[in-house]
Protein backbone atom coordinates (compact mmCIF):
# COMPACT_ATOMS: atom_id res chain seq x y z
CA UNK A 1 0.00 0.00 0.00
CA UNK A 2 1.50 3.58 -0.87
CA UNK A 3 1.93 6.28 0.95
CA UNK A 4 -0.72 8.29 -0.38
CA UNK A 5 -3.20 5.08 -0.10
CA UNK A 6 -2.23 4.41 3.18
CA UNK A 7 -3.16 7.95 4.32
CA UNK A 8 -6.24 7.61 2.77
CA UNK A 9 -7.46 4.63 4.29
CA UNK A 10 -6.97 6.38 7.83
CA UNK A 11 -8.48 9.79 6.68
CA UNK A 12 -11.33 7.32 6.17
CA UNK A 13 -11.27 5.54 9.18
CA UNK A 14 -10.87 8.19 11.42
CA UNK A 15 -15.03 9.48 10.80
CA UNK A 16 -15.26 12.18 8.51
CA UNK A 17 -17.47 14.35 9.26
CA UNK A 18 -20.00 13.57 6.40
CA UNK A 19 -22.36 10.25 5.85
CA UNK A 20 -21.56 7.52 3.54
CA UNK A 21 -24.08 8.72 0.13
CA UNK A 22 -23.85 12.38 0.63
CA UNK A 23 -21.73 14.59 -1.26
CA UNK A 24 -21.78 12.74 -4.61
CA UNK A 25 -19.25 13.81 -7.14
CA UNK A 26 -19.76 14.62 -11.01
CA UNK A 27 -17.22 12.74 -13.21
CA UNK A 28 -16.11 14.45 -15.96
CA UNK A 29 -14.40 12.64 -19.06
CA UNK A 30 -10.69 14.39 -19.89
CA UNK A 31 -12.76 16.48 -22.62
CA UNK A 32 -15.04 17.98 -19.19
CA UNK A 33 -18.27 16.51 -20.63
CA UNK A 34 -19.78 14.54 -18.35
CA UNK A 35 -18.27 10.89 -18.19
CA UNK A 36 -22.39 9.61 -19.02
CA UNK A 37 -26.07 11.83 -18.70
CA UNK A 38 -27.70 8.93 -18.22
CA UNK A 39 -27.29 7.46 -15.85
CA UNK A 40 -25.18 10.58 -14.69
CA UNK A 41 -21.94 9.59 -13.68
CA UNK A 42 -21.14 10.10 -10.27
CA UNK A 43 -18.85 9.17 -7.46
CA UNK A 44 -18.96 8.84 -3.73
CA UNK A 45 -17.12 11.66 -2.03
CA UNK A 46 -14.75 8.48 -1.16
CA UNK A 47 -14.32 7.25 -4.36
CA UNK A 48 -13.75 11.02 -5.45
CA UNK A 49 -10.92 11.75 -2.72
CA UNK A 50 -9.37 8.18 -3.18
CA UNK A 51 -9.04 9.00 -7.39
CA UNK A 52 -7.21 12.66 -6.07
CA UNK A 53 -4.69 10.81 -4.05
CA UNK A 54 -4.15 8.28 -6.62
CA UNK A 55 -3.50 11.09 -9.07
CA UNK A 56 -6.00 10.10 -11.82
CA UNK A 57 -8.34 13.26 -12.05
CA UNK A 58 -7.84 16.95 -11.51
CA UNK A 59 -10.37 18.69 -9.12
CA UNK A 60 -12.39 21.01 -10.93
CA UNK A 61 -14.75 22.38 -7.96
CA UNK A 62 -15.29 21.55 -4.48
CA UNK A 63 -17.97 21.44 -1.09
CA UNK A 64 -17.72 23.30 1.82
CA UNK A 65 -17.52 20.67 3.35
CA UNK A 66 -13.86 19.06 4.75
CA UNK A 67 -12.42 15.62 5.29
CA UNK A 68 -9.90 16.05 8.38
CA UNK A 69 -7.32 13.65 9.13
CA UNK A 70 -4.56 13.98 11.42
CA UNK A 71 -2.21 15.18 8.82
CA UNK A 72 -4.37 16.52 5.80
CA UNK A 73 -7.77 17.97 5.20
CA UNK A 74 -9.18 18.23 1.94
CA UNK A 75 -12.18 20.10 0.93
CA UNK A 76 -14.72 17.04 -0.88
CA UNK A 77 -14.49 17.79 -4.37
CA UNK A 78 -17.93 18.27 -6.06
CA UNK A 79 -16.58 17.93 -9.85
CA UNK A 80 -13.47 15.98 -10.71
CA UNK A 81 -12.62 15.24 -14.13
CA UNK A 82 -10.51 12.39 -15.27
CA UNK A 83 -6.59 12.94 -16.37
CA UNK A 84 -7.04 10.17 -19.02
CA UNK A 85 -9.80 10.28 -21.32
CA UNK A 86 -11.78 7.78 -21.59
CA UNK A 87 -13.46 6.78 -25.33
CA UNK A 88 -16.99 6.61 -25.77
CA UNK A 89 -17.23 4.24 -29.05
CA UNK A 90 -19.08 1.18 -26.89
CA UNK A 91 -22.57 0.35 -28.66
CA UNK A 92 -25.24 1.07 -26.24
CA UNK A 93 -26.82 -1.81 -24.07
CA UNK A 94 -30.33 -3.15 -25.56
CA UNK A 95 -32.34 -2.27 -22.28
CA UNK A 96 -35.67 -1.26 -21.49
CA UNK A 97 -34.19 1.56 -19.90
CA UNK A 98 -31.91 2.66 -22.82
CA UNK A 99 -34.73 1.86 -25.47
CA UNK A 100 -37.20 4.30 -23.52
CA UNK A 101 -34.35 7.03 -23.42
CA UNK A 102 -34.07 6.80 -27.07
CA UNK A 103 -37.85 6.73 -27.59
CA UNK A 104 -37.77 9.93 -25.27
CA UNK A 105 -39.80 8.27 -22.24
CA UNK A 106 -42.93 8.54 -24.69
CA UNK A 107 -45.30 6.45 -26.55
CA UNK A 108 -43.88 6.18 -30.12
CA UNK A 109 -47.61 5.95 -31.40
CA UNK A 110 -49.40 8.91 -29.66
CA UNK A 111 -46.46 10.60 -27.77
CA UNK A 112 -48.25 9.99 -23.97
CA UNK A 113 -45.83 9.84 -21.38
CA UNK A 114 -48.44 7.25 -19.13
CA UNK A 115 -48.08 3.60 -18.46
CA UNK A 116 -45.21 2.92 -21.08
CA UNK A 117 -44.59 -0.53 -22.03
CA UNK A 118 -43.05 -1.96 -25.45
CA UNK A 119 -44.72 -2.64 -28.42
CA UNK A 120 -42.82 -5.40 -31.32
CA UNK A 121 -43.90 -3.69 -34.50
CA UNK A 122 -44.02 -6.59 -36.48
CA UNK A 123 -45.65 -9.01 -33.49
CA UNK A 124 -43.68 -12.08 -32.08
CA UNK A 125 -45.74 -14.15 -34.08
CA UNK A 126 -45.28 -12.85 -37.31
CA UNK A 127 -41.56 -13.92 -36.79
CA UNK A 128 -40.96 -10.05 -35.31
CA UNK A 129 -37.43 -9.87 -33.17
CA UNK A 130 -36.67 -8.51 -30.21
CA UNK A 131 -34.38 -6.31 -31.33
CA UNK A 132 -33.84 -2.39 -31.49
CA UNK A 133 -35.08 -1.97 -35.05
CA UNK A 134 -38.21 -3.64 -34.39
CA UNK A 135 -39.71 -2.38 -30.53
CA UNK A 136 -40.71 0.88 -29.70
CA UNK A 137 -41.99 2.53 -26.15
CA UNK A 138 -45.95 2.36 -26.62
CA UNK A 139 -48.36 3.06 -23.98
CA UNK A 140 -50.74 0.59 -23.08
CA UNK A 141 -53.96 1.92 -24.50
CA UNK A 142 -52.15 2.02 -28.18
CA UNK A 143 -50.27 -1.16 -27.09
CA UNK A 144 -54.08 -2.74 -26.79
CA UNK A 145 -55.29 -0.81 -29.77
CA UNK A 146 -52.93 -2.00 -32.06
CA UNK A 147 -53.35 -5.73 -30.24
CA UNK A 148 -50.52 -7.95 -32.49
CA UNK A 149 -51.19 -6.90 -36.02
CA UNK A 150 -48.87 -5.35 -38.31
CA UNK A 151 -48.65 -1.60 -38.34
CA UNK A 152 -50.17 -1.79 -41.64
CA UNK A 153 -53.32 -4.25 -40.39
CA UNK A 154 -53.49 -1.73 -37.43
CA UNK A 155 -53.10 1.65 -39.34
CA UNK A 156 -50.66 1.97 -36.40
CA UNK A 157 -47.08 3.95 -37.33
CA UNK A 158 -44.81 5.09 -35.13
CA UNK A 159 -43.55 8.21 -35.48
CA UNK A 160 -39.83 7.78 -36.05
CA UNK A 161 -38.69 4.28 -37.43
CA UNK A 162 -37.01 1.97 -34.59
CA UNK A 163 -33.15 2.02 -35.03
CA UNK A 164 -30.27 1.22 -33.27
CA UNK A 165 -28.37 4.21 -31.69
CA UNK A 166 -24.91 5.05 -30.68
CA UNK A 167 -23.65 6.12 -27.30
CA UNK A 168 -23.63 9.69 -28.74
CA UNK A 169 -27.53 9.45 -29.64
CA UNK A 170 -28.26 8.47 -25.81
CA UNK A 171 -26.33 10.21 -24.75
CA UNK A 172 -27.76 13.27 -26.26
CA UNK A 173 -31.17 12.44 -25.24
CA UNK A 174 -30.09 11.71 -21.47
CA UNK A 175 -29.76 15.96 -21.15
CA UNK A 176 -32.86 16.15 -21.96
CA UNK A 177 -33.89 14.25 -18.60
CA UNK A 178 -31.90 15.79 -15.39
CA UNK A 179 -31.94 13.53 -12.54
CA UNK A 180 -33.25 14.25 -9.08
CA UNK A 181 -30.75 15.99 -7.69
CA UNK A 182 -27.98 18.41 -8.93
CA UNK A 183 -25.66 20.32 -7.02
CA UNK A 184 -24.87 24.15 -8.37
CA UNK A 185 -21.63 23.59 -8.60
CA UNK A 186 -22.19 20.95 -11.70
CA UNK A 187 -24.48 23.19 -13.47
CA UNK A 188 -21.79 24.12 -15.66
CA UNK A 189 -21.51 20.70 -17.14
CA UNK A 190 -24.73 19.84 -17.64
CA UNK A 191 -26.50 21.30 -20.17
CA UNK A 192 -30.04 20.14 -19.29
CA UNK A 193 -32.31 21.46 -22.05
CA UNK A 194 -34.79 22.22 -19.28
CA UNK A 195 -34.81 25.76 -17.54
CA UNK A 196 -32.87 25.99 -14.29
CA UNK A 197 -33.62 28.07 -10.96
CA UNK A 198 -31.99 31.34 -11.12
ZN1 LIG B 1 -49.84 5.78 -27.07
Amino acid sequence: MSFHDDLLQRSLRESPPVKRGNYPCLILNADYQPLSYFPLSLWSWQDAVKAVFLERVNVVDKYEQVVRAASFEMEIPSVVALKDYVAQNRSPAFTRFNLFLRDGFECAYCGSPDDLTFDHLIPRRLGGKTSWENIVAACSKCNLRKGGRLPKDAQMHPQNAPFRPTMFQLQAQGRRFPPNHLHESWLDYLYWDVELEP
